[in-house]
């Protein structure tokens, strides 16, 4: 693994990008940083990381390019200004999570001598901020395998699209699980089951990962995320169940920007 530092450019510091940014700063990486929302790059910029005033600036000089954008249309639009500025020799990491089809459409679109590898991360923003994130890589993540793992563990999944893909299957199901484990404790309610008892119980049994999220504090996966990534899945394939899901997290607005366990509560 080469550890000489890159200069890495870092696109999108939200819940997720902004512990994960913080990482590569603090193991030595020269960063240029930039979000929409210019004032959540202000700590990084007073640790020492450039800003960069439009994505266009961010990526100029970078070795690696790294964004963590909420879904496709802020991948997509953020992509219209970065990718004509990406020069020969640049290793572009998208860790979104915005399925394989949205990954397929930036390739499409990069510059010669320019890679992109699909990198969409499993674990929230306590595992970002650890570097203890699952990475699912879709591509060849050697040139960049000193940056990935600053941030967590690689799990190659395949080809360009892969990472994108496997990334669905498996938040899919946390999602599914969480919502059958909310249901489940409802069901326990309406039958008179003390709720720590039905926890507990469901706890030991086939659902106890799901039991961990849906019981996680520190986690901040925002209900609205959840949406969009089953919506990014029933788009994919006939998934009755996971289109129940997506209509109860889209039922009560006061939720879309709780973490995913607000579902149980
Ligand atoms: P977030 O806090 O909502 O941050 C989203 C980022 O995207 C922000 O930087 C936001 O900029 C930017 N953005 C949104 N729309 C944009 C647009 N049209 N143009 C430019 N920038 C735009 O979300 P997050 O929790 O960090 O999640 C980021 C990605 O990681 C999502 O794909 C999510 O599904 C995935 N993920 C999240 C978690 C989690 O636990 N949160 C875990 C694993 C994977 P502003 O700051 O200006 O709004």
């Amino acid at each position: 693994m080469d550890t000489t530092p890159q200069k890495i450019a870092f696109l999108g510091l939200g819940s997720m990008g902004l512990p994960m940014a913080r990482r590569l700063l603090d193991a030595g990486h020269p960063l240029t940083v930039w979000n929409r929302t210019a004032a959540k790059a202000d700590a990084l910029v007073a640790d020492g990381a450039v800003r960069a005033p439009s994505p266009a600036e961010a990526v100029r000089d970078a070795d690696v390019v790294v964004t963590m954008l909420a879904d496709p249309a802020a991948a997509l639009a953020v992509a219209d200004e970065l990718i004509p500025a990406l020069r020969p020799g640049t290793h572009w990491i998208d860790t979104s999570t915005v399925g394989p089809d949205t990954v397929a459409a930036l390739a499409a679109r990069l510059p010669a001598g320019v890679t992109l590898l699909d990198a969409p991360v499993m674990g929230s923003v306590d595992r970002a901020a650890a570097g203890e994130l699952l990475i699912l890589a879709g591509g060849d993540t050697a040139p960049v395998a000193g940056v990935l793992a600053l941030l967590g563990e690689v799990t190659p999944c395949g080809g360009p699209g892969a990472g994108a893909a496997l990334k669905l299957v498996l938040i899919n199901a946390v999602i599914g699980g969480v919502a059958l484990v909310a249901e489940a404790l409802t069901l326990a309610d309406s039958l008179g089951l003390p709720r720590d008892l039905a926890l507990r119980t469901l706890g030991a049994g086939p659902l106890s990962g799901a039991v961990g999220r849906a019981t996680a504090t520190g986690s901040h996966f925002p209900v609205a995320l959840a949406a969009k990534d089953v919506a990014l899945a029933t788009a994919t394939a006939k998934l009755p169940v996971l289109e129940a899901v997506h209509n109860l997290l889209v039922r009560d607005p006061a939720l879309l920007g709780e973490d995913l366990a607000a579902l149980t509560r």
